[in-house]
């Protein structure tokens, strides 16, 4: 085998034009042909640069100095965002935020020889303070209890608290809470030490009803939380339901299934158009509302439905694609991993007065292939997977059960494209354009919606 040498030693400082960026927003330069990747550089740019950290096929670079400046570089500081990981498109002009999505899609389709037309990025009503919900990581910063976010790739702590895509309701009541936990010489738990109480801090507002959830996610129910509850309620006006989530085990999971509701009645209450939700910590809620009900327009114009439709809603949530189209269809089957999302589901079916959907708990890739042997026939799969796509015995099942049509709705093209090429196995033919929809600016995350008809 032809031995291969790093071209860049660790701690060298060369000057280079940024050539790229990558699906993670980061600029990319190229020495000879291998890869450094750099913070807060745009295409374009010319950069001095110091390698930072070499491996066998990439590296990584810090900009020392930015010698020219792309047009579609945002004036100002966002350094602080950039390097905390939450928004790390921030630098970036929002027209080629748009531009970068739609090119990102269109790049992995070429790669997977998908033939595929990739319509414009659509934008999103708010482009910052859009975020619906956030879940804050606590430490002890100079002795006090400090809320910020994790620098990337690590669990180093930033102090922030404006977080700039976060609805600013929501940054407000974090730094109410924060500093009645403060008063209060609550501890933040150490990863390290396994010591300390408070975990995160979690809140939910909804976008059109103002609700406010808090979510204390602490290690155990210490004596003081029960005054920390008296002086949030207090200095919460629009507080509606608050919880303990006691999660004391070592784990990255934020959240376990230990509820306490404190105060309210354990949920919030949002609508998305005409529906109403309610919305349990656990269950997964779309973080961008204004965009949303944009998005399920989409799905439902690309699945033209004509009235006598029996439609399954894979991966359902808490109903929010499968209620809002009911009316237009026969019947709606859902299935849904976490059970209180399926609680929520059929808790929102009543709450619209919707009688034509039925919610099952359990993994699409499980209770696809019952539904099968129970003879159940589908017109229509809606799928809204999270970003490791769909099972491949998912796939095949959904073959096996010749379902006419299929709605895909992804929040990772990557998965996504591998799917295509799946169901095309599978005899499924790509029929509508993919349409982005941009449900998170700033950062390089994607949403998309493709249709699909079986041949
Ligand atoms: N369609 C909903 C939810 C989409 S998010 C909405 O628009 O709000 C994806 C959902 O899939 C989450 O609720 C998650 O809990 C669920 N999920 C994750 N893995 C799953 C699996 N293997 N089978 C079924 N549901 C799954």
């Amino acid at each position: 085998m032809a031995k291969f040498t790093v071209p860049v030693r660790q701690g060298e400082t060369l000057t280079a034009t940024v050539q790229d960026l990558t699906y993670e927003g980061m600029g990319v330069i190229k020495v000879q042909d291998y890869p450094l990747f750099v913070d807060n550089a745009l295409p374009g740019e010319e950069v001095t640069a110091l390698v930072t950290r070499t491996n066998k096929t990439y590296g990584f670079a810090r900009v020392s100095q930015r010698l020219t400046t792309s047009p579609d570089r945002v004036a100002g500081e966002f350094t602080d965002y950039l390097q905390t990981g939450i928004a790390p498109l921030a630098h970036l002009r929002y027209p080629a935020q748009l531009a970068f999505k739609q090119a990102q899609v269109q790049h992995l389709f070429a790669a997977q020889h998908l033939d595929i037309e990739v319509l414009p990025t659509l934008a999103s009503p708010q482009q910052t303070k859009y975020r619906n919900k956030a879940q804050i990581p606590v430490q002890t910063i100079h002795g006090e209890l400090t809320t910020g976010f994790y620098r990337k790739r690590s669990h180093h702590l930033v102090p922030l608290t404006d977080f700039f895509i976060q609805d600013p309701r929501i940054d407000e009541i974090i730094v109410t809470v924060r500093d009645i936990l403060r008063q209060l010489d609550v501890s933040a738990y150490d990863e390290r030490t396994r010591r300390g109480v408070l975990r995160h801090i979690m809140v939910r507002r909804g976008h059109t009803t103002g609700e406010v959830m808090i979510v204390l996610v602490v290690t155990q129910t210490v004596p003081a939380l029960k005054l920390a509850a008296q002086m949030i309620a207090d200095a919460v006006p629009d507080l509606t339901t608050l919880l303990w989530n006691v999660n004391s085990r070592n784990t990255n999971v934020i959240l376990s299934g230990d509820n306490r509701v404190v105060a309210g009645p354990g949920y919030i209450t949002d609508t998305i158009g005409d529906r109403r939700f309610h919305i349990s910590p656990q269950s997964f809620f779309q973080i961008n509302a204004a965009q949303t009900p944009h998005l399920y327009a989409i799905a439902q114009e690309l699945a033209a439905f004509s009235g006598n439709e029996t439609v399954i809603d894979a991966y359902a949530g808490i109903g929010t694609i499968g209620l809002t189209i009911a009316p237009q269809v026969k019947q709606v089957y859902g299935m849904e991993v976490v059970p209180e999302a399926v609680a929520d589901a059929r808790a929102n079916a009543e709450l619209n007065g919707i009688t034509n959907a039925e919610y099952t708990v359990g993994t699409a890739e499980a209770v696809l292939p019952k539904w099968q042997s129970d003879g159940v026939q589908a017109d229509v799969l809606i799928v809204d997977p999270p970003r490791k796509g769909v099972a491949e015995s998912f796939i095949t099942t959904v073959g096996a059960m010749r379902i006419p049509r299929v709605i895909y709705v992804s929040c990772n093209p990557a998965t996504l494209a591998r799917d295509l090429v799946r169901f095309q196995a599978q005899g499924y033919a790509v029929t509508s354009p993919t349409h982005v929809v941009d449900m998170f600016p700033q950062t390089p995350h994607i949403e998309s919606v493709t249709r699909l008809d079986l041949r």
